[in-house]
């Protein structure tokens, strides 16, 4: 009989990523009306020290699956790990983050398993018929669908940023289980060379606590030099919107949107951004949205808790000597 709701935990290099603490805050509260118990998933090397986080972050049971040939992630070993724990564990929902990593390992393992998948969903709820309903959107956009399965593990990989997450609970016991490395012959891949991650001393844009965002008014790839100046004395990532993107300003990995990151900071700063739906999409749910716009019909403004009417090129560089003094 299957049982609980299992998250398969994300980690670079010990931290455990926010999307993983989403899952598992949300997976408490369906845990906690339902009854099902949530099993977190740990696999790399060396990785002992974060039963704790995720048992504080609203685990039952860890599963900690500790080995050198987990140590970075590669899609066959993980593939072959998972695939055997989850025909032991028998959870009722297996969820993933949809991360690069999220998004590689997902559609393999479900394959494996013989499931379906949801991906790239932006909703969960319980369902007292079928346990859980996800939802995702279709059409770009223009409708939702709501999906589930009878057909158990329901798998799901989940955007980040469509959970908060809750405060950690340090008396939370959890049982920690360590379980050993399953990997099929036919599944080992070697690292031969290294696994290159581009070295940015920003934060990365789906876990920045602030954002500094430029679209189309910005005027051209040269100037994006004041949002990074606001953005380095902020402590922010830097963020476009799609027409900044598409013009060739940015690369795709920094868009905001629809059909980019979807992010959830403390504070969004939109400069040069006339608020298209399909960027509001990305950042809508951000605490506070400042809004720096030359046109007062912009429709950034309506979604903005504080708006300056302005040319950007003025008003960031003095926003920026502004919060040097700070
Ligand atoms: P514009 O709409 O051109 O706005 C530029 C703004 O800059 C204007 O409001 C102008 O007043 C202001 N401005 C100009 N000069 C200055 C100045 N000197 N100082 C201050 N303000 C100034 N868009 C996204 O962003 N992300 C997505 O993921 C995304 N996905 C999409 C998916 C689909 C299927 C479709 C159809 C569209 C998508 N778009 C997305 C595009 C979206 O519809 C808009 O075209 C885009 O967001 C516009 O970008 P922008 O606000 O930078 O440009």
């Amino acid at each position: 009989m299957a049982k609980g709701i299992m998250i398969i935990v994300e980690q670079r290099n010990l931290q455990i990523r926010k999307v993983s603490l989403e899952l598992l805050s949300q997976a408490r509260k369906i845990a906690d009306a339902t009854g099902e118990p949530v099993v977190a998933v740990v696999l790399g090397q060396g990785i002992d020290e974060l039963a704790a986080t995720v048992a504080a972050s609203g685990a039952d049971k860890v599963i900690l699956i500790d080995d050198a040939k987990l140590a970075e992630y590669t899609t066959g070993a993980y593939t072959s790990v998972l695939n055997k724990l989850i025909r032991k564990e028998e959870p009722q929902a297996v969820l993933i983050g949809n991360t690069a990593v999220g998004k590689d390992l997902a559609p393999r393992l479900a394959q494996r398993l013989g499931v379906g998948l949801a991906s790239d969903c932006t909703g969960m709820e319980a369902d007292s018929n079928s346990f859980l309903t996800f939802k995702r959107p279709i059409y770009a956009g223009k409708a939702f669908a709501h999906l589930t399965s009878n057909v158990r593990p329901i798998m799901a990989t989940i955007r980040p940023n469509t959970f908060p997450v809750a405060a950690p609970d340090a008396a939370r016991q959890a049982e920690v289980v360590k379980e050993a490395a399953e990997i099929d012959a036919a599944d080992l891949v070697a690292i031969l060379k290294e696994v290159a991650i581009a070295a940015s001393k920003r934060p990365e844009l789906t876990e920045a606590n602030i954002i500094v965002s430029g679209g189309r008014g910005m005027k051209g790839p040269e100037n994006y030099n004041i949002l990074e100046d606001l953005a380095d004395v902020v402590g922010a990532a830097v963020g476009a919107s799609r027409a900044a993107v598409d013009s060739g300003w940015k690369e795709h990995k920094f868009q905001v949107g629809q059909t980019g990151k979807t992010v959830a900071p403390t504070l969004y700063i939109a400069c040069g951004i006339s608020g298209a739906i399909q960027h509001l999409a990305g950042m809508g749910s951000s605490k506070f949205i400042v809004a720096i716009n030359k046109d007062p019909e912009a429709n950034i403004f309506n979604v903005a808790d504080y708006g300056i009417v302005g040319d950007l090129f003025e008003v960031v560089p003095l926003l920026t000597e502004e919060f040097k003094k700070l």
